[in-house]
């Protein structure tokens, strides 16, 4: 559907080689979200003007992050959860509770193609994470699966197109209204 973008899109990857973020099964936070930013870069950016914090393969520090996330209508920052236990499964989001049904939105698209737990939209002191900047600065962390379960981690490599997709879908219908829809200025 053609749409009319009326708000500002941003999205971060969570993690660099300098803050590789949690590890399992032979792969990095950083590993993950640095390629997922990027595919989500390049699916939107065909639809939508979008900022993204760094070239491709590159993360600018979470202090740049936010200073883009404060000056963005909509801004999303991608992770992976962690947990001693390998059968900790699903997909979260972290926000402050005017994004929560972004967030939602954002849990049902990846639980729906991924085939995981669907954890929900919750506020900002839920995560793995202490250091939750980004949330002040008004953003939505995604923290798309679990990266310590091997079974979350398999269906991810499997369906890592249609999750881009999905994702690229959400944000579209987020930042857009309908040329057809009431609203538009
Ligand atoms: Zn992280």
């Amino acid at each position: 559907m053609m749409a009319l973008q009326t708000q500002t899109l941003f999205i971060s990857a969570g993690h660099s080689m300098s803050d590789p973020g949690a590890a399992g099964n032979g792969l990095t936070e950083a590993d993950v979200v640095l390629d997922f930013r990027d595919r989500l870069y390049d699916r939107l950016a065909d639809t939508v003007v979008l900022a993204r914090d760094g070239k491709p393969g590159k993360n600018l520090p979470l202090r740049q992050a936010c200073e883009m996330a404060k000056r963005h209508d909509v801004a999303v920052e991608f992770h992976c959860n962690a947990f001693r236990l390998p059968g900790a499964t699903g997909v979260e989001t972290l926000s402050s509770g005017e994004d929560a049904a972004l967030g939602s939105d954002l849990c049902c698209a990846v639980s729906g193609v991924l085939g995981i737990d669907n954890r929900g939209a919750k506020g900002e002191g839920s995560g793995q994470h202490s250091r939750l900047a980004f949330v002040r600065a008004g953003g939505i962390i995604l923290e798309l699966f679990f990266i310590t379960n091997p079974d979350d981690l398999a269906s991810y490599r499997d369906n890592l197109d249609e999750v881009v997709e999905q994702v690229a879908q959400v944000l579209v219908d987020a930042v857009c209204v309908p040329r057809s829809g009431k609203g538009v200025a």
